[in-house]
């Protein structure tokens, strides 16, 4: 039996905070009220605060291994950078997957969203590693394969001159009956794998690549995923390709939906945003990465004031360059207050939280299942440490928890009522083991840059008006 009573734990209300008791029997919150019964193990609350786990709605997980190491680039070059490196074994992809999760858990992450980039050729490998490291840590993962069917080339615009470009290398006939078997042999919501379709975005996908993916989805009940105009590149680009905005494109094709998540979304207009608001599709915010990328700041205010549902994310570990999800909803909470001087707009950190838990919930159709502390919901639940030296002295926990710099704060996860974390340290794998390998299988390293990089250089610099 897993079942366990947490005693004495604080809690958010509507107003402040309350000192209550919370039940979970099997994988669900049962009760929440002060002086329950103890069913099951007793574990202590006293000055603890528990959340509902928060979504990282968006990272690529075996970026890990060049994370620190890529120059400071924008987006199209970075890519070039990141393709450039040798390719990773699955073994790899399976170590920076538990490493992906493990950061996430210990920054109050219960569910990972892995647009997960496959190594050509072992592509059914890459998504068996993966889901190996997801289910033996225990977190609850949405496993979305990054596809593609143009070449990297084509991601930036002609703007008059013309290119050209090799043929992606797997056709997407091939891509979609990937999926398909992706589909059948990982798909199993319950066990906490869920497999999402996610072409990369309009820029590299073909018409006949998101339709299929929207078959499948619709087939499968199926998450769907996708960046969306991270860059103004990808903005002219649209604009070059299909007349249109990207938004208005997807919306064309239909695959705008209340089960679409959208990574980015930094360039948009207000059309757009109109646009997102009516399909109830979900923009994940990943502030790191669109400023160390320099992307631009999405219009996440304008996102909320037009109803649109906002959750937070990490992005890949090699343009942000960690899995800190509660660094991120910081800097995604109070980056906006420089775009807005009306301040009653701004984020606080209680919508910070709901934006990471709820909002990163009803991103993935899961919002009647998690995303908030309330009887019948599984529990997918963080308690952290107010007793820690970065949340001390006391005021108001959520405050010091999102505008702080917390470190090692979280002492206890639950994903589906399991134990994940335990006292601060993550109990369902070997954390050493996992340490030892990520340094064995690497070496210090210093920037380097590709000849990829420098054959798209020019153009690039071309198309954005940039000094040769
Ligand atoms: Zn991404």
């Amino acid at each position: 039996m897993s079942d366990f009573t947490i005693q004495n734990v604080i809690i958010p209300q509507t107003d402040g905070y309350t000192t209550t008791d919370v039940q979970i029997v099997d994988d669900k919150i049962t009760a929440i009220a002060p002086h329950l019964d103890i069913i099951g193990r007793l574990v202590n609350g006293e000055n603890q605060l528990l959340l509902p786990g928060f979504v990282n709605a968006h990272t690529h997980s075996s970026e890990m291994w060049l994370r620190g190491l890529i120059p400071p680039f924008p987006l199209e070059l970075w890519l070039a950078e990141l393709y450039a490196f040798p390719l990773l074994t699955p073994e790899q992809v399976y170590l920076s997957a538990l490493g992906t999760a493990g950061e996430t858990l210990l920054s109050g992450g219960t569910t990972v969203v892995d647009h997960l980039v496959l190594i050509p050729n072992q592509e059914l490998d890459t998504v068996a590693a993966a889901v190996r490291g997801y289910k033996e840590i225990g977190i609850r993962a949405f496993i979305a394969p990054l596809i593609q069917d143009l070449p990297l080339s084509m991601g930036i615009p002609a703007a008059g001159t013309s290119q050209t470009h090799k043929p992606f290398f797997r056709s997407t006939d091939e891509t979609l009956e990937f999926m398909a078997t992706v589909i059948q042999q990982f798909h199993d919501p319950e066990s906490g794998i869920h497999i999402a379709v996610a072409p990369t975005g309009p820029q590299l996908c073909t018409d006949a690549l998101f339709t299929g993916c929207m078959e499948l989805s619709d087939k499968y009940n199926l998450c769907r995923h996708s960046h969306l105009l991270e860059t103004k590149v990808q903005q002219k680009l649209a604009q070059e390709r299909y007349g249109c905005s990207a938004v208005e494109y997807l919306q064309n094709l239909g695959y705008l939906s209340d089960r679409t998540s959208l990574a980015h979304c930094v360039w948009l207009s207000d059309k757009d945003i109109t646009i997102l608001a009516q399909t109830q599709s979900t923009v994940v915010h990943n502030p790191l990465s669109n400023l160390r990328l320099g992307s631009g700041i999405a219009p996440v205010l304008k996102y909320r004031q037009a109803g649109v549902n906002v959750a937070f994310a990490c992005d890949g570990a090699s343009s942000n360059d960690s899995q800190d999800l509660l660094e991120a909803i910081k800097i995604g909470s109070i980056l906006h207050n420089v775009t807005d001087f009306d301040y009653r707009h701004w984020i606080t950190p209680r919508q910070g939280v709901e934006m990471a838990s709820i909002g990163g919930a009803k991103g993935l159709n899961m919002a009647d299942e998690v995303g908030s502390l309330e009887v019948g919901k599984k529990a997918d639940l963080v308690m952290y440490n107010l007793k820690n030296l970065s949340l001390l002295p006391r005021t108001d926990p959520i405050g010091l928890l999102v505008l702080g710099r917390p470190g090692n704060v979280v002492s206890n996860a639950w994903v589906n009522g399991k134990q994940i974390v335990a006292d601060g340290e993550i109990v369902t794998i070997d954390v050493r083991e996992l340490q030892q390998e990520l340094f064995n299988q690497s070496q210090w390293s210093i920037k380097h840059q590709s000849q990829f990089t420098k054959d798209m250089e020019g153009h690039y610099r071309f198309v954005m008006d940039l000094p040769k």
